[in-house]
């Protein structure tokens, strides 16, 4: 019969199970009864409303075979099964296996080590094979059919004779070689042993054949006057697994360390969460969460692919893989799951989602993951980072998102660059340290730190000895606008040109330079209408010349932030800037010099510092000949 051929990526991939080293190797039968447990528990969900199943919670079981003589392990379940179309789609090609796309994705030359850390599914079976066999028979049909692969070069399916509905999984042991004893795999306390170690909380019993051995008296006595006995073996089979999901343990018995295992592997994630959250939580809804922190994103978090949502189980049966509706948008990175028997089992998915008691669930989950976040900050600052680096722009967006449905339960765990501190700071922190005449929580906002930190207009909130928050990303005012303020401290903008600093005196003596400006300053304003809605002598520079403001609620950032997006939007907003001038600056005084004198060099200058503002604040000069040449004139 002709081979079909695996997809060329599987190929590959097949290539490097074979080679993998042999720590490794191990893992291959944790995959096999991950597998089985999945599709029992597709089955035995589907048992709960289809009284055609005609099998009962109890009835599930995974069987695990060994034949020393044919070098055969094979791993039996009463699961939904794999028709012939599954077979092909599933055993075939490569792309459904969650951690090759991750592969895939971020290729490294430690190739090996993604073996290890994630498993690989399937596959995994031809590190210790040389060659598969599957023979499955789906729910609700009568046909079996039959997989059969030596490895890279391709597979076949025929049709086959299967008595019940299921799957076994035929592995037929690789030799012996120098390096690698694979017949430890078919000795009865090696595989227990790996069944304990990497498949203990699996839901459903993994039945093994097990030997005993017991001395029965023979009948005679020897030259002593003891009674004779002669060793028995009988067989039993065997519960190698205790069953009990890791969520349903003690913290005694569950130690983070085997929570972080159990992450790891379920959730495909090589590094370690930042936190473990358990709840145990009795009363009206009752319900047990095993919850966990990511420290970095996956790949796909911030794309259409990423799936939110905790696993959703009700007295240890799979309702749901991903319920999004356990996890409020602004936590979408937290990974879990969530085992509650007061779920009412024979509703449909549908009508679950709108569940109340899923409802109280979520609301408490939402409080008890803040909490643990909060308390990270506190512990372990570095930590904490690590996890803001990752997610805080999604935290952002919770700020943001639902007219700031969120804010009051987000504020505390933001972070931002500051002008005191090389570390990021809380505003908890930022508020602490504000000295009592200060009255805003000052901020400087532009496209890069260094840009923040280097605006004309930190130097006088600096020359206070205020502390400045340095925002670096797009979304970062938003969040400052929403939040209006923290602690009663309004947020403020140095580029909003008003900072608050001056007293009732110098207002006056300002307003009164103003006026003696105000005919230049009405020259400017008209000169430049088409650039700034307004000219003002500055209340805020220091040392440089000119720096750019703006009126209303659209900050320059956001001006900044719109110009990127594409279509019309983007064209749409725009700040009302206004362009501010240093009263104490020796540019300001050729300027009035020339304004006095010759108009249009005046109107050169103008021009000239409108540009330059612009460009200290991030903003694109359109005409930029115009400025060389004006420069240029100047000079
Ligand atoms: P993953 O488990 O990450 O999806 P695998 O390579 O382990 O990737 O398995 C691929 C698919 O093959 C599974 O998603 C499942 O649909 C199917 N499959 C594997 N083993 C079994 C089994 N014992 N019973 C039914 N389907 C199975």
């Amino acid at each position: 019969m002709p081979k079909k051929q695996f997809k060329a990526e599987s190929k590959r991939l097949l290539d490097l199970m074979i080679n993998s080293i042999y720590t490794h190797k191990e893992i291959f039968l944790r995959e096999i009864i991950s597998n089985a447990s999945d599709a029992i528990d597709k089955l035995s969900y589907l048992s709960l409303t289809d009284d055609k199943v005609g099998l009962n919670r109890d009835d599930f079981r995974i069987l695990v075979k060994l034949d020393r003589d044919e070098r055969t392990i094979t791993v039996s379940d009463n699961g939904i099964g794999m028709g012939r179309e599954e077979m092909e789609e599933n055993l075939g090609v490569i792309a459904h296996s969650g951690s090759l796309k991750f592969k895939a994705e971020h290729e490294t030359p430690e190739d090996v080590d993604i073996i290890g850390q994630f498993g690989v599914g399937f596959y995994s079976a031809f590190m210790v094979s040389d060659k598969v066999t599957v023979i499955s028979r789906a729910y609700g049909s009568d046909q079996g059919y039959k997989w059969e692969s030596s490895g890279a070069d391709g597979y076949t399916i025929t049709e086959c004779e299967k008595d019940s509905v299921g799957t076994d999984i035929i592995m037929h042991i690789k030799p012996d070689s120098e390096e690698e004893n694979y017949s430890d795999f078919l000795e009865t306390w090696r595989i227990r042993e790996l069944i304990k170690k990497y498949s203990d909380y699996v839901r459903f019993p993994i039945r093994m054949d097990i030997e005993h051995t017991h001395y029965e008296e023979t009948g005679e006595e020897d030259e002593h006057g003891h009674k004779k006995t002669t060793p028995v073996t009988h067989v039993e089979e065997e519960t190698i697994n205790s069953m009990v999901p890791i969520w349903q343990r003690s913290k005694a018995e569950a130690t983070d360390e085997k929570c972080v295992e159990f992450y790891k592997e379920r959730f495909h994630d090589s590094e370690d969460p930042v936190a473990v959250i358990r709840v145990n939580a009795e009363g009206l809804t009752s319900y047990r969460a095993l919850l966990f922190i990511p420290s970095r994103a996956p790949y796909d978090f911030y794309s259409r692919d990423y799936k939110p949502g905790l696993a959703l189980y009700s007295s240890g049966v799979l309702i749901m893989e991903n319920c999004a509706d356990l996890l409020p948008e602004c936590f979408r990175f937290v990974r879990g799951v969530v085992d509650s028997p007061d779920l009412s089992l024979n509703i449909s998915r549908e009508i679950l989602q709108h569940d109340r008691q899923l409802r109280v669930i979520a609301g408490n989950l939402e409080n008890k993951i803040k909490s643990e976040l909060m308390k990270l900050q506190s512990s372990d600052p570095d930590k904490y980072d690590t996890f803001w680096a990752a997610f805080g722009r999604q935290i952002k967006y919770g700020v943001v998102s639902g007219y700031g449905m969120k804010k009051d339960l987000l504020q505390d765990l933001l972070k931002f660059h500051s002008s005191n501190t090389e570390k990021l700071t809380t505003l908890a922190d930022y508020v602490s340290r504000m000295p009592e005449s200060q009255k805003y929580i000052y901020y400087a906002a532009a496209e890069n730190l260094r840009t923040a930190a280097g605006l004309p207009q930190n130097e006088q909130v600096k020359s206070k000895g205020y502390e400045l928050l340095y925002l670096v990303e797009d979304i970062d005012e938003f969040v400052t606008q929403m939040l209006f303020s923290y602690r009663e401290k309004e947020f403020r903008s140095v580029s909003s040109g008003d900072l608050g600093l001056e007293s009732t005196d110098e207002q006056q003596e300002q307003k009164e330079t103003e006026d003696k400006s105000r005919e230049l300053l009405d020259f400017m304003k008209d000169l430049l209408k088409d650039e700034v809605v307004d000219v003002k002598l500055s209340r805020t520079l220091v040392s440089s010349a000119v720096c750019m403001s703006y009126e209303g609620e659209i900050t320059l950032e956001m001006e900044r932030y719109f110009r990127q997006m594409p279509g019309e939007s983007g064209e749409r907003v725009r700040a009302r800037h206004v362009l501010e001038l240093n009263p104490n600056h020796h540019v300001f005084a050729s300027l009035t010099a020339a304004f006095n004198e010759d108009r249009e060099k005046a109107g050169r200058i103008a021009r000239v510092l409108c540009d330059q503002a612009k460009l200290l604040a991030g903003l694109p000069v359109e005409d930029l000949a115009g400025y060389s040449e004006s420069v240029c004139a100047l000079i």
